[in-house]
């Protein structure tokens, strides 16, 4: 006889106190004391988050006898020893609402498994049933349900009893209960849907059309894995936001009102690019890092920091895919693509966090630097994510160049998945290393060594160049400049101050400075208020207007509050950096260039 499944109940009970009431039944407690606890962290965003600090009340019963619960660290709880069913209540307040939290109020209720669901110490293996239940009335008449865990008894999108085979799999299904606008499509012969919250006026047709374009062209890539029988998207959308999170049969993603198409809306904006990014990366998780993932997750630990020096595979290489397979299903052209990649360029450059520290460091280090950024990240941090995704891109071209069209990337990346992700054994830290070389036949260690555990800039000019693309480097020439284009011609860049200024809330501050800049030398630091430029007044607004009446090499004063304080700083401007990239087609690109370039940017 199977084990009894542990039956979870979970109803948005006080939507005005945003409390969800959630019970769980455990049939055959550990006779010594049970020990049930809630995750610290939720796999795809590596931060110790602490969820059950939301626990606002928690007992425990066997039948009608209340149970002495004592808590044992700061997420777990232990029941005294008992030989019947217990079931645990707890009341957990929800108002987080990004893709990683719970959210209850009387419009909707969201919440991650790892918020709301208890782990029983031992048993995670036990199959978990789930009750979701509607609020009470009359909150929730037009509410349906959207997640991808798999229905027990529950109509289509309703309330009612669902399950996940085990615990890993019950908190890998977000769930979202609201007024939802949803729109369903097939890809690869696997059926998908779009469930999104808060706008009633997209153009779903249009949406539910170019996400099938993008998912069959992954599907093309790494072939569906066995057990991908259903995807969902759920889209919450905001005034302003952006973010996703991944996970195995679904994404949780935000993004602003204006990303999306409307119905009557054609053209590609560049809005829209960024949400199909998003998409793009969120659905190439669910291999990369939702199934074939680091050794070292494989199980996870939710108790504390995990720590791993392969989060740039993970991050970076579905970074360098999510623009490219939106390009390859030919949803933006090829001179898009080349925009979207100067812009990282332009990101990756712009940071001199990448001297500081290797991509292989900043991925173990994630939780205490990546993830808690602060005034001096961008001078001691390098992203996984953007250089990651630039090491990709490198790896790729220095492949099909040095094996002369044979390999690639994408082979590797098929390679891996045959051997980490269909198997389930999870990539050791060298695991792409020895894959990328055993696949390509070529000597990579040095570019490992290099890129990946140094803190070497790429030789992106010269590989571009073998491919038909001319990388240039210009000055930044206002501070809305993200790169990806040459300069606008009506304006000059700004000489160099090097600092971030921004308006907060009425105030203009100094966000950043960067280091070995002017504004570093003459001792401006980070949260001055700015108050002048050679006595008048100067704003974050203004800010490159007014340095454009001066040239490199002119000593200016600026004059700044720190605390209370007035004080006086005398900067000498200097010329700006050459940080800001743009790529063009090479004309002149013989014929055996040209094919090589077609081969890796195919539509
Ligand atoms: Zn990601």
């Amino acid at each position: 006889m199977s084990a009894e499944p542990h039956r979870y109940r979970i109803t948005p009970s006080d939507p005005g106190a945003h409390l969800f009431e959630v019970t769980l039944s455990i049939a055959e407690p550990n006779p010594d004391g049970q020990v049930v606890s809630l995750p610290a962290w939720i796999p795809g965003s590596y931060l110790v988050r602490d969820f059950a600090r939301n626990v606002v009340a928690i007992r425990a019963q066997a039948g009608d006898r209340e149970l002495e619960l004592t808590k044992v660290d700061k997420s777990s709880w232990q029941a005294e020893p008992c030989h019947e069913p217990i079931t645990v209540t707890c009341e957990i307040f929800a108002y987080d609402l990004s893709v990683r939290g719970a959210h209850l109020d009387t419009t909707h209720a969201y919440f991650n498994g790892p918020c709301v669901f208890l782990q029983v110490v031992g048993q995670e293996g036990r199959v978990c049933d789930v009750e979701l239940c509607p609020p009470p009335k009359p909150i929730g008449s037009d509410w349906r349900v959207a997640t991808s865990m798999r229905a027990r008894d529950a109509e289509r999108y309703g309330f009612g009893h669902y399950y996940a085979d085990n615990y890993d799999e019950l908190i890998d299904h977000p769930v979202e209960i609201g007024s939802l606008l949803i729109g369903e499509f097939e890809a690869g012969g696997v059926p998908h849907a779009v469930a999104v919250r808060g706008h009633a006026r997209v153009d779903m047709a249009r949406v539910c059309q170019d996400l099938t374009t993008l998912c069959e062209q992954h599907i093309e890539l790494l072939g569906a894995p066995r057990d991908l029988d259903r995807y969902l998207f759920l889209l919450l959308v905001l005034p302003e936001g952006y973010g996703g999170l991944e996970h195995r049969w679904s994404s949780s993603l935000v993004c602003s009102r204006g990303d999306l198409p409307v119905r009557g809306e054609s053209g590609m904006k560049n809005t829209y690019r960024k949400f199909l990014r998003l998409c793009s990366h969120e659905y190439f998780h669910l291999w990369n890092v939702k199934r074939m993932k680091p050794e070292r997750f494989t199980p996870y630990d939710l108790r504390a920091e995990t720590h791993t020096g392969l989060l740039w595979v993970f991050e970076g290489i579905t970074s360098y895919y999510d623009s490219l397979q939106v390009m390859r299903s030919g949803l933006i052209t090829r001179a898009s693509y080349l925009e979207l990649l100067g812009m990282t360029v332009t990101r990756v450059i712009r940071a001199r966090g990448r001297f500081r520290q290797s991509v292989e460091e900043s991925s173990f280090d994630a939780w205490t630097k990546f993830y808690k950024p602060d005034v001096n990240t961008s001078n001691a941090v390098v992203s996984y994510y953007t250089k990651g995704s630039l090491i990709a891109l490198s790896l790729d071209l220095t492949i099909r160049r040095d094996t002369e069209g044979r390999h690639s990337l994408d082979e590797v990346m098929r390679e891996c998945w045959e051997r980490f992700g269909e198997t389930g054994e999870g990539m050791p830290e060298r695991g792409l290393e020895s894959i990328a070389q055993s696949v390509s036949g070529l000597d990579l260690r040095e570019f490992f060594e290099r890129y990946v555990r140094g803190k070497g800039d790429l030789p992106l000019q010269k590989l571009l160049k073998d491919f038909g693309i001319v990388m240039r480097l210009r000055p930044q020439d206002g501070s809305d400049d993200y790169g990806g284009k040459p300069s606008s011609a009506e304006r000059e860049p700004p000489p160099w101050v090097g600092m971030g200024v921004s308006a907060k809330s009425g105030r203009d501050v100094v966000t950043v400075v960067h280091s070995d800049g002017p504004a570093e030398h003459a001792g401006i630091a980070p949260g001055d208020e700015l108050v002048s430029l050679n006595d008048v007044r100067v704003t974050a607004e203004n800010m490159d207007t007014r340095l454009r009446e001066y040239h490199a090499g002119d000593r200016v004063t600026f004059r700044v509050f720190r605390y209370d304080g007035l004080l006086s700083f005398k900067v000498r401007l200097a010329e700006p950096p050459e940080d800001t990239c743009w790529l063009q087609f090479d004309e002149t690109r013989t014929e055996e260039v040209e094919q090589r370039q077609s081969t890796w940017l195919r539509q």
